[in-house]
């Protein structure tokens, strides 16, 4: 049995004053979930801050993006370990935004989540495939690039630890999300596909989690698929109680 793995994406939203308002009121509303496991993402600024206002709660904080390298002459950048002492415990690598707007490769993919892992944060690893890669067929060659290359040379103990967000970008910030159908044969594929990669125990640990116009009124039929183990939220993790009722459908499919 999985815990489903909910996080919110704050994008580049959210002074500090509206993030930690923010988080006063989120954590108000999580006293009573215990099952699910649930991170938002600020953005950097807010970081240290969002992740004082929630301490002692159950709710986790994500970065959304690192760099690979420890430290160094690499301007606008934070590394693994900086994540890890303004309080993060997660980060997310490879967005499709990452990938589309900043050139993100796989191989970049990889050498963020090694750095993530050997920092102790828990990689939230991006992957999807465009309107066009679908529509012309190449969807699962798309993932299994993108998860043999983003994936590669995981340690199997590190396995459980890792979490995969399919994330369709035809889906990101569209209003139109996949079909619970849809995002089922995507994340069996990807299962599979990790178990290659890693090993099927390794591939039964590792939670797949749903990213694309996630709202609360499609939270719990997406949350009803089998592989389907939690969302990643853009647009409505923005708001503390439409994110606090997606996680509450989550967490309600679980059990
Ligand atoms: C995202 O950007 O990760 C995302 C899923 O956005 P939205 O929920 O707004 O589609």
């Amino acid at each position: 049995m999985r815990t489903p793995f909910v996080a919110a994406n704050w994008k580049m939203h959210k002074t500090v004053a509206e993030a930690t308002a923010y988080a006063a009121a989120f954590r108000a509303r999580m006293e009573t979930i215990r099952a699910a496991e649930v991170v938002v993402a600020p953005p950097f600024t807010a970081l240290h801050a969002v992740a004082a206002a929630l301490d002692g709660s159950p709710v986790g904080v994500a970065g959304q993006n690192l760099h690979s390298a420890p430290q160094g002459a690499y301007t606008g950048e934070v590394s693994a370990g900086m994540l890890r002492e303004a309080g993060a415990g997660y980060v997310i690598i490879g967005h499709s935004e990452r990938r589309q707007l900043f050139g993100e490769t796989d191989a970049g993919v990889n050498a963020k989540l090694h750095a993530a892992l050997g920092a102790g944060l828990v990689p939230i690893v991006c992957v999807g495939e465009t309107l066009d890669e679908r529509d012309s067929g190449r969807m699962f060659q798309v993932l299994n690039r993108q998860i043999a290359g983003g994936l590669a040379d995981v340690e199997l103990e590190a396995a459980g630890s890792v979490v995969v967000a399919y994330e369709p970008v035809w889906a990101i910030g569209t209003g139109r999300n996949a079909l619970p159908a849809q995002a089922q044969e995507a994340h069996a594929h990807i299962r599979q596909r990790i178990a290659r990669a890693l090993d099927a125990d390794g591939a039964a640990a590792c939670r797949i989690i749903y990213g694309g116009s996630v709202k609360p009124a499609n939270a719990g039929a997406l949350a009803a698929e089998p592989d389907v183990d939690g969302a990643l939220v853009g647009g409505a993790g923005l708001d503390p109680d439409s994110f606090a009722e997606i996680v509450a459908q989550n967490a309600a499919a679980a059990v």
